[in-house]
């Protein structure tokens, strides 16, 4: 069997795999979702270029506009009828089973695309590559990474990193981060802070937080909460990479339509 170009270890791939896991992870929530969706955060065009290419490599028919369109739906009709996928509607089963058909659903949706799409222009390279050929991306990285790491490896590796984005964000973030877990917000919606130290995910997991304070570029709100995500900014932003546009630091600048949980006093 064709081996590659590159021999890699078994402990050469479980490092590609993690390596792979954290740059979908960081273009997932720092670049679509705190940069794009909220811009909360504005990244050098530079990492930009390298976020798009990404996405477009790992995941099959994602452009930056559909997914900027179905989140910023979800936090306009959260945990309603109307709500892409929220698991207190259609059950957190679905939502895990099947994250993936509810997003793309949305995102066929034209009219959600022109209503929540909005500010998210397409250039030459998405109209003429990333989203006219949104398909392709994956295909053409199997055989670039099977070239390069010899068939079986580079299978694996390849089919590691497009499981990332259905199985933990459409799935298992959709799903879990509206269902388990502890709020610091009594917001009008059920989200909830999945767990205190968010690392996994980026600091996703403070879920809670974020819908209190959708714009806000640091989702950790109580002295004991962790946001690798903001670790990750504050470290870019060192180095000139990003701009930090917002941030809401405390639990008493919440929105006026959330109460705190714990005490009851209006925000
Ligand atoms: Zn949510
Ligand atoms: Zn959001």
């Amino acid at each position: 069997m064709f081996s590659g170009f590159i021999h890699l270890t078994p402990k050469a791939v479980l490092l590609a795999m993690a390596i792979s896991y954290v740059l979908t992870t960081v273009a997932s929530e720092l670049y679509l979702h705190r940069s794009r969706s909220h811009r909360a955060i504005t990244f050098h065009p530079v990492l930009c270029q390298f976020f798009r290419m990404w996405i477009f490599l790992t995941t099959f028919g994602v452009t930056v506009k559909m997914w900027v369109a179905v989140h910023r739906k979800h936090h306009a009709k959260t945990d309603t009828v109307e709500d892409p996928h929220s698991p207190v509607i259609h059950g957190l089963w679905t939502v895990l089973s099947k994250g993936v058909l509810l997003y793309r659903k949305a995102a066929r949706d034209g009219e959600v695309m022109k209503t929540y799409g909005v500010g998210i222009k397409e250039d030459w390279m998405d109209t003429h590559l990333y989203t006219k050929h949104r398909f392709k991306g994956a295909w053409f990285f199997l055989l670039a990474e099977m070239a390069l790491f010899g068939i079986e490896h580079g299978f694996y590796i390849w089919l590691f990193q497009l499981s990332v984005s259905p199985i933990w964000a459409a799935g298992f973030i959709n799903g879990f981060f509206h269902v388990v877990g502890y709020r610091n917000f009594e917001t009008r919606e059920h989200s909830r802070n999945f767990f205190p130290i968010g690392i996994i995910f980026c600091g996703s997991e403070l879920h809670n937080n974020h819908h209190a304070h959708p714009a806000s570029a640091k989702l950790s709100m109580r002295w004991w909460e962790f946001d690798s995500g903001w670790l990750l900014i504050r470290v870019l932003a060192c180095f000139r990479l990003l701009t930090i546009n917002r941030v809401e630091t405390g639990v008493f600048e919440a929105r006026d339509r959330t109460v705190l949980a714990d005490t009851g006093i209006k925000a």
